[in-house]
């Protein structure tokens, strides 16, 4: 995935959990970028499947 803030890119396992300590538990669904600590919205699955299809044209 990449980061909307600094452009870096990085794995989503590499990504910084930010709900590791929340108390809502596997409830939120952001990531922060391992650079600029900046929160990400994590890809769902189906947004995923969507962009290889129309990848594929
Ligand atoms: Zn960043």
């Amino acid at each position: 995935m990449r980061c909307d803030f600094c452009g870096y890119e990085f794995k989503e396992e590499d990504g910084i959990q930010g709900c590791k300590s929340c108390p809502v538990g596997s409830g939120c669904k952001m990531v922060k970028c391992p650079r600029c600590n900046y929160e990400i919205p994590k890809e769902p699955q189906w947004i995923k499947k969507l962009k290889k299809w129309f990848a594929r044209g």
